[in-house]
């Protein structure tokens, strides 16, 4: 593969056209990076093992590591898992309040699914997302497709086409420019099993759906942290990723680093600020804000990947993160960081 074809899709009036164009190639096989709300992905046609295939390729991704798999009807979803009775009224409430959205379900899958989309799993990760083109390519299709984030394995997801040209150009025919992504973190994972008395909600990826939203549909649990890259039980859910090229150190407090002389250092600042921050802590090369003066979650987590792209990019010789608190979406930022600090 060469060139890298770049689709503007700003302009809703060419959204037709692009949407027919996506699809027939999808259809035919090939793979395409499309935008979600979330991260961009790169699409493949879920039932066609060899599509699927070109997309660990193109990723570099092992085998192991599932993939989540996009709908765009309900009754797509009764096509690709077996909701078991038991979990049914749970599973359809958590649709109805957070589909078409960042939220991914795994369940028992059906045989149709090829067991490259689910790594040999009996289970599959289902989503429908909010965007108005994945939506659309979906629909068009008339399959589910398979969609990992559009990055290289293990490096720090896209939410720009920018960022995807930067990940896998010369790797992928397409990429349709659909945007910045509106929530800038993966899906929140969740797979629900019966409980005693309440259902149990095993979160399984926290992200921008957090535990707070959860609670009222079920327990919410989170497994014990996976410090091997190998465990089978965990799938995709390694300990490290999300990772910039360049070393990333996520501190406490500031009083734990010690600069070495002669090393540039690159500040991942929550807000940018002197009184409560790492700022005012050491002449840093670089500082990048989440929320710049602002300290709110929400444009933390839109801003991640974006900010943590551009330390990365900037060429010091090791990134210093702040922690940020472990609420709400700060769980995930949280999550992304120490697995973005481990090599
Ligand atoms: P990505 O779309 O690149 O963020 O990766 C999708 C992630 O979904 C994988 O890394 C897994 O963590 C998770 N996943 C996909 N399928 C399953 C499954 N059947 N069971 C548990 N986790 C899954
Ligand atoms: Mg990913």
């Amino acid at each position: 593969m060469s060139e890298t074809r770049i689709i503007d899709a700003s302009d809703p009036a060419d959204q037709n056209k692009i949407v027919e164009e996506v699809a027939g190639l999808l259809e035919a096989g090939e793979v395409v990076a499309l935008p979600t709300e979330t991260v961009y992905g790169l699409g493949a046609d879920a039932l066609n093992a060899d599509a699927v295939a070109k997309v660990f390729a193109a990723k570099e991704r092992p085998e192991f590591d599932p993939l989540i798999v996009h709908v765009g009807s309900y009754e797509q979803v009764d096509e690709i898992a077996e909701v078991p009775d038991e979990i049914k009224e749970v599973v359809a409430k958590l649709m109805k309040a957070h589909w078409p959205g960042p939220l991914t379900l795994v369940l028992p899958k059906k045989d149709c699914v090829p067991d490259m989309v689910t790594s040999g799993l009996d289970t599959v990760a289902v989503r429908m997302s909010a965007h108005p083109i994945m939506k659309a390519v979906v629909r068009k299709l008339g399959k589910p497709i398979a969609a990992p984030s559009a990055n290289r394995f293990g490096r720090i997801s896209p939410t720009s086409a920018a960022a995807v040209e930067k990940e896998l150009a010369g790797r992928i025919s397409t990429i349709v420019d659909g945007g910045a992504c509106r929530e800038g973190l993966e899906s929140t994972i969740i797979r629900p099993e019966a409980g005693e008395k309440r259902p149990v909600l095993h979160m399984l990826r926290a992200g921008p759906v957090t535990k707070e939203m959860l609670q009222r549909f079920g327990k919410v649990e989170r497994p014990k942290r996976n410090r091997s890259n190998e465990s089978p039980e965990a799938p995709g859910q390694l300990a490290s990723h999300y990772a910039p090229v360049t070393p990333l150190r996520l501190l406490r407090k500031i009083g734990d680093f010690q600069p070495e002389p002669g090393k540039s250092y690159g500040l991942l600042s929550y807000c940018g600020s002197e009184k409560t921050g790492f700022i005012n802590g050491y002449d840093w090369d670089q500082v990048e804000e989440l929320s710049p003066g602002n300290g709110k979650l929400s444009e933390a987590a839109v801003r991640f990947f974006y900010v943590l792209r551009k330390l990365d990019e900037s060429g010091v010789d090791e990134i210093i993160a702040e922690p940020v608190s472990e609420t709400g979406l700060g769980v995930a930022i949280m999550d992304k960081l120490k697995r973005a600090s481990v090599r």
